[in-house]
């Protein structure tokens, strides 16, 4: 990253004082000196182009202790030897705040600690400023003179100047070999545990790779600053632009910031104070990427010291559009996708399914996110294709870089960054002993489905990607209950003509072979979105214009899809759900949507299903009250336990605030689940449940003791389900929950848990009033 610092030429007519010491650093730089020789004459240098008597870098070791490690101006025994407590003096002020420090006469102040060793007494000023690099400390640039004075205009910018250099020549290994760095490690190296929610299952050791990693700049000083000037201005003007083509374009990119995030960066673009910063540095002698990276650095170290949520917010939205404006500046400066190493654990913001399916899932072995939720897509994509997710680990981006070691323990929610070795051993025992379990859960593929009380039920298979077939005959499912046909949508640039969507289809119905496929219609809208849909603007997107409502009013691409589906079906059995039904009319106008197309088939004489069924995919409570009325006109029923709870609570399921905030083992909302069940049952309409309720086991079973049969599930969660219907007693826990659902109460999770055996549960399967 170095090598253009290194090797560009000598600057030429660069202005005397910043611009000067910059230049001379380039040279200095340049040298081929041993690392602890450039790290002395650079204070040296920096003493003499300051006035300054004293220059001295203190370096943060891995113990958190700050060590001199060059100086000029002190006593050369105490280098290596001198070290400082975080908080220690006031080179560890600096240290503790972040933030230059000026004292006129440093041994007056409450904070000045003495270490006679490095002989500082005859110096009386002190300044120190931070070594900043990704918003994290790597060390204190310090300068003292012998004289008592006030410092001079711009003093602490030069320095804060040079400190920025120097973290990125620190960083980039070129001044100090790795191997002579004597364990001056420059990264954060303690241990830290982030506790998210656990969203899908699994245990993966392995590095960090950050999603849309910090850009660094690869040239620092300027060869010409007009010319630098310049470069900034087009390319403020450029990001300008492009944020508002986003905003006006009316399609967000999917994955990407959203309005109000689109609305903060144009407001911080547009912000004087940053451009001011910008251009000061930039007029320091910095290039315009080195600026760019300066003020990021500033604003990262005090955002992140801010307790306010709001402020640490903005800490992303900077960080974001930061990098956007280094693009603008150099196309080169991304990172031009480094390659995946084989464990990677990719840490992120908030990812799009898409942009998740973009990574190779041979190498891709965790996600950890700071936002998401267990009900969002990017989750759903996690678990098809088997990865562990642990979601809202607020905050570890900023602790976090590509290539340290971490563990994500999808199990109970954990995300460990630079693990001890103890911790690691633990882990690795236990992800051998979950590879065990996995094992003997393959072998359960073909276990009998059902209870311990005789009563049969059916497990099925939530799908939408191609990969996830072969999960059929490892999981032993009954079949594909819920094929969400958008995944396709959502993850194509372009919209799938009819033949591609039918040899999706096709290839399902292959898979499945005897075995039943449900194929849900489009359900895009809400927080599915794709790049080919319509431009969509809603206040409230969950409530808004999505799936059937889509699909009735603009019926055209409905129609093509079902086409496709007519299409695949050729000479098999056709299963077709509409989404998100709110009222019985938009069912039957799905449905006769559906025959329509039959028809039309039929009467171009093309090869037709052996049979069709029209399903309806109860999500909403005004739909469960009117069902006796939709059922007559109904083939079959799913239950979308996740948008029905959701709406039921008027919780989204997508805000991890609120999303959490009830329970579905509540009596209302298991009465709800058990009116739907008995007016299934009295119209002798069959009927499943999807969703994530399904997919737990302690929810399944009292779905089972609701009187339901069939549940569909993502891949992961058949084996843990079939294993604990196996052993339940459905009888008795219909019984124990009879005389509970009228009753009022939070929950009846605690008590069933405690109840345990006495509830029909399978005695091994409580543990600790946990599922296991
Ligand atoms: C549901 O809402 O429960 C469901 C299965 O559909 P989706 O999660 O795709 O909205
Ligand atoms: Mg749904």
């Amino acid at each position: 990253m170095m090598d253009d610092v290194l090797n560009t030429p000598e600057a030429k007519d660069l202005a005397p004082g910043p611009r000067r010491l910059l230049s001379r650093l380039r040279s200095l730089m340049a040298a081929q000196d041993n690392a602890q020789k450039r790290l002395d004459n650079l204070t040296s240098m920096i003493a003499e182009e300051t006035g300054a008597d004293v220059s001295s870098i203190y370096l943060a070791r891995r113990s958190g202790a700050l060590e001199l490690c060059a100086t000029h101006g002190l006593n050369q025994e105490a280098v290596h030897n001198t070290r400082l407590q975080h908080g220690e003096g006031l080179v560890g002020q600096v240290a503790l705040t972040a933030k230059p420090l000026a004292a006129a006469d440093a041994q007056s102040h409450p904070a000045f600690s003495y270490r006679p060793e490095t002989g500082e007494e005859p110096f009386k000023s002190f300044v120190g400023v931070p070594i900043l690099r990704g918003g994290r400390l790597v060390g204190v640039l310090t300068s003292q003179t012998s004289e008592a004075r006030t410092l001079a205009d711009g003093e602490i910018e030069t320095l804060q100047t040079v400190a920025m250099i120097l973290a990125e020549i620190i960083a980039s290994g070129q001044i100090i070999a790795p191997e002579e760095l004597a364990g001056l490690d420059v990264r954060p190296s303690k241990s830290e545990r982030f506790q998210g929610g656990a969203f899908s299952p699994g245990l993966s050791i392995g590095v960090a790779v950050v999603h849309e990693p910090h850009v660094s700049p690869v040239r620092l000083i300027a060869d010409d600053p007009e010319d630098e000037e310049a470069r900034l201005d087009i390319a403020i003007n450029e990001l300008r632009l492009a944020i508002d083509d986003m905003l006006d374009a009316g399609r967000l990119p999917f994955g990407g910031p959203t309005r109000d995030v689109l609305e903060a960066y144009r407001m911080f673009a547009h912000d004087r104070g940053w451009l001011r910063q910008l251009r000061d540095a930039v007029k320091q002698g910095l290039t315009a990427e080195a600026a760019v990276e300066r003020v990021r650095n500033e604003h990262r170290a005090r955002l992140m010291q801010a307790k306010d949520m709001n402020f640490r917010e903005r800490l992303h939205d900077l960080e974001d559009l930061a990098n956007r404006l280094l693009r603008h500046l150099d196309e080169n400066s991304q990172d031009a996708g480094a390659p995946l190493p084989d464990n990677a654990i990719l840490i992120a913001r908030s990812i799009g399914p898409a942009e998740l399916l973009d990574y190779d899932r041979n190498k891709l072995k965790g996600l950890a996110l700071e936002e998401g939720s267990a009900t969002s897509h990017a989750v759903i994509v996690a678990k098809a294709l088997g990865i562990p997710l642990v979601g809202q680990v607020e905050g570890a981006l900023d602790r976090v870089e590509t290539g340290d070691p971490v563990i994500l323990d999808g199990e109970f929610g954990l995300l460990i960054m630079r693990p001890s070795e103890d911790v690691v051993e633990a882990y690795a025992d236990r992800a051998a002993a979950m590879s065990r379990r996995a094992a003997a859960f393959a072998k359960l593929k073909d276990a009998p489905s059902v209870t311990a009380d005789g009563k049969p039920f059916e497990l099925y298979l939530n799908a939408g990607l191609l990969i996830e077939l072969k999960r059929l005959e490892e999981t032993g499912a009954a079949g594909i209950g819920l094929f969400r046909t958008e995944f396709q949508f959502m993850v194509a640039d372009t919209l799938p003509t009819v033949s591609e969507q039918a040899v999706l289809y096709s290839a399902v119905m292959d898979a499945c072979g005897a075995r039943p496929a449900v194929f849900r219609t489009l359900d895009l809208g809400g927080d599915k979105v794709t790049a080919s849909a319509p431009a969509m603007r809603e206040p409230n997107p969950a409530l808004g214009w999505r799936a059937i409502r889509m699909g009735l009013d603009r019926p055209g691409l409905l129609r093509l899809q079902l086409r496709a589906l007519i299409q695949a079906a050729a000479g098999r059995k056709l299963d077709v759900l509409f989404p998100m039904i709110a009222a019985p009319w938009e069912f039957f106008a799905a449905r006769d949507m559906l025959e329509a197309e039959i028809a039309r088939a039929e009467k171009y004489g093309h090869p037709m299903p052996k049979k069709w069924r029209a399903g309806l995919m109860l999500e909403t409570p005004g739909m469960a009250f009117a069902i006796d009325e939709a059922l007559p006109r109904a083939d079959f029923v799913a239950v979308g336990a996740n948008d029905l709870m959701q709406y039921f609570f008027a919780a989204d399921r997508l805000n991890a605030r609120v999303s959490d905030r009830y329970d579905v083992l509540s009596p209302p909302a298991l009465r709800l689940f058990r009116t739907i069940q008995q007016a299934c049952a009295h119209h002798d309409v069959p009927v499943s449940v999807c969703g994530e309720t399904a997919s737990k086991p302690l929810e399944a079973a009292v779905l089972l003791a609701l009187g339901y049969t069939k549940l569909s599930m993502a891949a992961g969660s058949v084996a843990p389900v079939r294993t604990l219907l196996n052993g339940l007693d459905v009888g008795r826990l219909g019984a124990w929950l009879a005389s509970r659902l009228d009753h009022s109460g939070r929950s009846l999770r605690p008590e069933l848990l405690e109840a345990g055996v006495d509830a029909g549960l399978p005695p091994e399967a409580v543990d600790n009033s946990r599922i296991i």
